[in-house]
């Protein structure tokens, strides 16, 4: 601990890189202060991961009460649906948890901040007016929907926007082709809404295995949702109460709302890194090096705003990993592979490891194990949702070296699955391990 310095530890950003930093920094003897601009939790709690799926929920009950006749069940004779009550369900459920965060963080001896930050030195950072120096600062601020320019654009809305619409759109249209944008058409989608997803490239989910993809795909269609791929929006016009939105292909489609989900940037507006030697990459996101250390030297930054992997437990991993490298006793620098990751689309798609384009290129001979079947649920209910599961061994050291999974519950399993490959687990020891049955995961264990 210094003296000479207000704090030991000033964190920029109460999101899930942040809390986890301040917290842990707090209780290893440090003097530490996170200044928050809007609500605790950051992205995750307020504006991603925890209300997305609260919607995903809601979006599922009509096929769940389908698919209940099968097993006996009679319907009342007016199923509806209250927008209002789930929006302001969820909020109250977010506000918990922002309470939950702050105490969290009060017990830790960190000291909450509620403001703005800007740094003014490399060891100095104001809030509300007050200058604090601080040994070190750790910039956590996270990232931001970006839309991009073009006629209209200001008509269009981002995620953010999506967790407090005042009504429920009767059609939508969605642009982009990554996780968010193909989570919210199953979320409009399952809440009845007509929904177009609008994506300029060939295939959704570029990232991801393209056989899993097309799954998903497929059953997007199937469902309901439009989807216009290799297309771009050109213009939006006000329309009535809503949208006029045109393609590039002069087809015209009236909407109540257009969601731009094209991409986040990072956050770093206004937070006076021209005041530091910092140095972005070419995105805008703030370049580190392996042990998180900004090219300001008593400066280090993580999670969404070093764009590394934009997801909630690398953001949380990452703090953990730069406490223990600035006050614990090992500094052994984070491995980025094998992160089992979900789009909570509909299905569900989940995977782990590489894909099997990926193992191609990495290995020289590579088998491919694969299954797809009606899920037991579904014998009795209407559904036609088939359960895809994948997985892909390297033949030489007969290590599983990814698997890929659609359909429910597909989350819950690569949790499991990704801790055998982390493992080093073998096809061999996935052969040898008994199923549960009946079950969906058991395939995993009996695939030839
Ligand atoms: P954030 O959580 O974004 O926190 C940054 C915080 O810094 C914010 O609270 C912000 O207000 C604050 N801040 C910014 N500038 C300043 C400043 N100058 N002064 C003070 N405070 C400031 N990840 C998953 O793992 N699973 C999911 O299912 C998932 N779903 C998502 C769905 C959506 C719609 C979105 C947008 C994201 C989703 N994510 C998901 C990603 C996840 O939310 C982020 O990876 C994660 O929140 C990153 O954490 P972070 O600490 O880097 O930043």
């Amino acid at each position: 601990m210094s003296e000479l310095f207000d704090f030991d530890l000033f964190v920029i950003g109460a999101g899930s890189g942040g809390v986890r930093a301040a917290r842990m920094a707090a209780s290893k003897g440090n003097r530490v202060a996170i200044a928050e601009a809007s609500a605790l939790g950051g992205t995750c709690v307020n504006l991603g991961c925890i209300p997305k799926k609260l919607f995903v929920y809601a979006s599922q009950f009509p096929e769940l009460f389908a698919t209940s006749q099968g097993y006996g069940w009679n319907l009342g004779l007016s199923t509806t649906f209250d927008w209002n009550r789930l929006r302001d369900n969820k909020t109250a459920e977010i506000q918990r948890l922002n309470r939950i965060y702050q105490r969290l963080l009060d017990t830790s001896g960190a000291t909450v901040l509620q403001g703005k930050a800007g740094i003014e030195a490399p060891q100095q950072v104001a809030v509300n007016g007050t200058t604090y120096s601080a040994k070190t600062i750790l910039i956590a601020t996270g990232g931001w929907p970006y839309i991009p320019e073009f006629p209209g654009s200001d008509l269009a809305i981002t995620s953010n926007d999506m967790f407090y619409l005042e009504q429920l759109p009767k059609t939508a249209i969605i642009v982009g082709g990554g996780y968010i944008a193909v989570e919210f058409a199953g979320i409009l989608n399952g809440l009845g809404v007509e929904t177009h997803l609008i994506y300029r490239g060939s295939q959704l989910l570029k990232a991801f295995d393209s056989e899993v993809v097309s799954w998903v795909h497929q059953a997007m269609l199937d469902k309901g949702v439009t989807i216009h791929l290799e297309t771009e929006v050109t213009r939006i016009d006000k329309h009535d109460n809503g949208l006029k939105v045109t393609l590039g292909n002069n087809q015209v489609i009236t909407s109540d709302i257009a969601l731009y989900a094209t991409g986040r940037k990072a956050n770093t507006t206004g937070l006076g890194l021209e005041n530091t030697a910092i140095q972005l990459n070419n995105n805008g996101s703030i370049a580190v090096d392996s042990h998180f250390k900004t090219a300001e030297p008593s400066i280090y930054a993580l999670g969404d705003v070093i764009d590394r992997v934009q997801l909630t437990p690398v953001a949380i991993r990452e703090a953990m990993h730069l406490i223990e490298h600035l006050y614990g006793e090992t500094s052994h620098t984070i491995s980025y592979q094998n992160i089992p990751t979900a789009v909570f689309s509909q299905p569900e798609l989940a995977t782990v490891g590489l894909t099997e384009q990926q193992a191609e290129q990495q290995f020289s001979a590579i088998q491919v194990y694969q299954s797809d079947f009606k899920p037991l649920l579904n014998t009795l209910g209407n559904s036609a949702d088939r359960i895809f599961i994948k997985l892909i061994v390297d033949k030489h050291s007969d290590r599983v070296v990814g698997c890929h999974m659609v359909g429910d519950h597909a989350s819950e399993i690569i949790q499991g699955v990704a801790i055998a490959i982390k493992a080093g687990a073998t096809k061999a020891d996935f052969d040898a391990t008994i199923g549960i049955h009946p079950s969906t995961a058991e395939e995993l264990v009996t695939l030839v």
